[in-house]
């Protein structure tokens, strides 16, 4: 009898190993289809490891292992999901990221060829009918029939939906004069773009191109200001691997901006391109995806999970913007893009790009360690200054007008001197951590944890504030500062803005851009591109519209309340707010128009936010990883986080315990570990929650416990545990 080893579709630690099922299909069983199998008396999806062929009977077997076999009910794919060159990723990254192995494969597949049950009723190939002549035998015809006969025989083939005499193609065909024939098409259509003129190469584009290619060392990181023309660059480098016979990988962080370089890249590649992003329909993914497989893609350009796309002879991956935290994906498997990258890398050794006008710490001390090549552009093309930053307290009342409480006396001068000149202005409301912790009007004092020095968080249901880190509560009722009891949550939305702004401006036009509105597939496309052919004088929105997009009207930059981030319970936060603040700024003054911002906060003495303003990412980076190596945070050390959930809270506090106790008797020097802690969202689905946090240098051992803990746990399914391994923030 022939056995058929599977992982079911759910990526539950509990489940991450193959059950046995028994296969009974003539065809021959291919290890990497999916099949379709009862599991728990459920109709489930499975994904073939191993196909065995066993001298036993279905009895003897039964006898032996003690569980009865069940069938396979039916087979899914004719071929193997995945290639060999991609299986192989799928292995590296499930060992890297400790996650299961179908949770990987989930992330890397479009939604039609997932591993799961919902993935069956989705889009397959889409066919177009076309027409061709097949037999020249025209004596019978009429004149009307005669006349489409030749149609389509002038065409040689003609799409069949483009002709309305359904009833004279009918007779042809039932005369087998014509026949259809069968073409896969890509649903996703490519907007007609204008053709580009081509830029001619700055010196410093010019030596960026050479040294990269040049460069024996696989990473180079482009650290280049804002308006420095890194589009070009990667534009060159593209060109430079198809000129090789290679192809490219290219990442973008947001939805927002894949439509304005999915334009620059299309202009110039054309039908060379193919799209992954998370606006498509799962029909258009699965078209886009099927012609990389195919080899029909020379480029590939999309968000994260584009760094999967399964495209041959890679030799450059490009990542756009490498700092951005949307790389990292934060359910199971909890990859960061730039990590597949790296995987990628070493498994087929094509060269990785990594560009930001801010890099993260990681990427910039390994540039500065010589591990990366190190690519510096200092100026803006055109030489144009950076933009002129002014702070605003606005603890200081002298500041602010009766009018308002949000927009300053100095932005309001500046957004009308604006309007006047019908320049353009770009408002910033960043709402990470909105409404989440609380701040004295007084002081500017926020609320910190007297155990760990971060930022407390308010919880609505018990009205407390608590610490994310010791889990550390407490109820406050004034300032512990100063006293004053003019405490008031930190964080304003941007529709709040967008009314205070139409009040003091009724005649000039907005646009908002945030998550909410953005969920609508092409509104964000249509936002900006209203807003870039001037068609608006304000946008107003969150940390979408501050990377990446080239306005060449925006003269003015307002950063609404600069502080928000700074509050959140997590290493990275200034680094998220300079970097926030720095690339808003950026937006301002790139073409030929000087460029202003001002950034109003409630910490004017914070360096950070001094450091931001002053575009001076040479400072924060000193500052910071002096700030780092003394709290022991990535780039040095490296962290895994685990998070236990359960229905039984004795059993996640007594097991996060005991894991917890486990890890410090194995004294690993430079291990520091964290927690039991309780998230900042503690309960989930009636689910309890405790999180661990390892800080480690040596990652062997830590890795090998983890391992034996997550193959322990798998007999403990009323334990759920989730890895982050390099979690984003902590
Ligand atoms: P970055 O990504 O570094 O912030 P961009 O790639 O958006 O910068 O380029 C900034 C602006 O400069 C864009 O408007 C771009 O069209 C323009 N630009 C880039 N390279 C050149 C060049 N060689 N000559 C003229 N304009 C250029
Ligand atoms: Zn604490
Ligand atoms: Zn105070």
């Amino acid at each position: 009898m022939v056995l058929a080893e599977v992982l079911i579709e759910r990526s539950a630690n509990a489940l991450n190993r193959p059950f046995t099922y028994l296969y009974t299909f003539s065809k021959p069983l291919k290890i990497g289809v999916r099949v379709l199998v009862s599991f728990a008396r459920k109709e489930v999806v499975a994904y073939v490891v191993n196909v065995i062929n066993d001298n036993r009977s279905v009895d003897e077997y039964e006898k032996d292992s003690g569980f009865k076999l069940y069938k396979i009910k039916s087979v899914i794919d004719e071929e193997p999901i995945l290639n060999n060159e991609m299986l192989q990723l799928a292995k590296l990254v499930s060992s890297y990221y400790l996650s299961p192995f179908v949770s990987v494969l989930q992330a890397m597949l479009p939604p039609s060829l997932k591993p799961k049950y919902s993935a069956l009723s989705k889009p397959k190939i889409h066919y177009e009918k076309y027409l061709v002549v097949n037999n020249e035998n025209v004596s019978s015809l009429t004149k009307k029939q005669l006349e489409v006969f030749n149609i389509i025989k002038n065409n040689k083939e003609t799409l069949k939906s483009t002709i309305t005499s359904k009833s004279i193609i009918d007779k042809l065909l039932e005369k087998n004069l014509i026949k259809e024939v069968l073409k896969e098409e890509s649903r996703f259509k490519v907007p007609e773009y204008l053709k580009e003129k081509q830029k001619i190469l700055t010196s410093d584009q010019e030596n960026a191109v050479k040294e990269i290619l040049e460069t024996d060392k696989k990473v180079s990181l482009i650290e280049g200001v804002t308006g420095s023309g890194k589009t070009e660059i990667y534009l060159k480098l593209c060109e430079a691997m198809i000129k090789q016979g290679k192809t490219a990988i290219i990442l973008v962080p947001e939805i927002s901006l894949t439509s304005i370089m999915m334009e620059y890249y299309v202009r110039r590649f054309k039908n060379d391109v193919a799209i992954l992003h998370s606006e498509l329909t799962a029909a258009e993914k699965y078209d886009e995806y099927r012609k990389i497989a195919n080899g029909k893609a020379k480029i590939v350009i999309g968000a994260r999970s584009a760094i999967f796309a399964p495209i041959s002879n890679l030799g450059l991956i490009i990542i756009d913007e490498e700092h951005s935290e949307s790389y990292k994906q934060d359910v199971l498997p909890a990859y960061h893009a730039k990590e597949i990258a790296f995987i990628r890398s070493k498994q087929i050794g094509c060269k990785i790009v990594l560009g930001s006008a801010t890099p993260s710490l990681e990427s910039k001390a390994r540039a500065e360690k010589g591990i990366y090549k190190h690519i510096l552009i200092k100026e803006r093309i055109n030489k144009q200054a950076l933009p002129k930053t002014y702070i605003v307290n606005m603890l200081d009342a002298n500041n602010l007008s009766h009018d308002s409480r949000i927009i300053s006396n100095l932005l309001f001068n500046k957004i009308k001197e604006r309007l006047d000149k019908k320049e353009q202005i770009i408002l910033l409301v960043n709402r990470r951590g909105f409404s989440t912790s609380i701040m004295c009007r007084e002081c500017g004092n926020i609320i910190k944890c007297d155990n760990c020095g971060v930022p407390l968080i308010y919880h609505d249901s018990d009205k407390s504030l608590k610490c994310h880190h010791c889990g550390h509560s407490l109820k406050l009722d004034k300032c512990p500062a100063c006293g004053s009891k003019f405490l008031s949550r930190i964080g304003f939305g941007t529709e709040k803005i967008e009314k205070e702004i139409n009040k003091l401006f009724p005649h000039a036009k907005t646009l908002r851009l945030d998550g909410d509105v953005a969920k609508k597939r092409t509104t964000t496309f249509r936002i900006l591109d209203t807003f870039r052919n001037r068609q608006a004088d304000i946008l107003i929105g969150t940390q979408m519209i501050a990377k990446g997009h080239d306005f060449p009207n925006v003269t003015l930059v307002g950063i609404v309340l600069a502080d928000i981030g700074l509050s959140l319970p997590s290493f990275r936060n200034r680094e998220i707010v300079f970097t926030l603040i720095t690339q808003a700024i950026g937006r301002s003054g790139r073409d030929k128009l000087i460029g202003e911002a001002v950034v109003q906060t409630y910490l004017p003495n914070s360096k950070v936010i001094k450091q931001a303003a002053d575009q001076d990412y040479h400072a924060f980076y000193n500052e910071e990883m002096s700030i780092r190596k003394l709290t022991q945070y990535p780039p040095y050390t490296y962290l895994v986080s685990l998070t236990l959930k359960s229905k039984n809270e004795d059993l996640v506090n007594d097991y996060s315990s005991l894991i917890v106790h486990e890890l410090n008797n194995l004294k690993i020097t430079g291990v520091t570990i964290l927690g039991p802690s309780t998230p900042y969202i503690p309960y989930d689905n009636k689910l309890f929650i405790k999180t661990i946090l390892i800080k480690y240098k040596n990652e062997e051992k830590i890795r090998k416990y983890i391992e034996n803990l997550l193959i322990t746990l798998q007999n403990k399914p009323a334990l759920s545990i989730q890895v982050n391994v390099d979690p984003y923030d902590f």
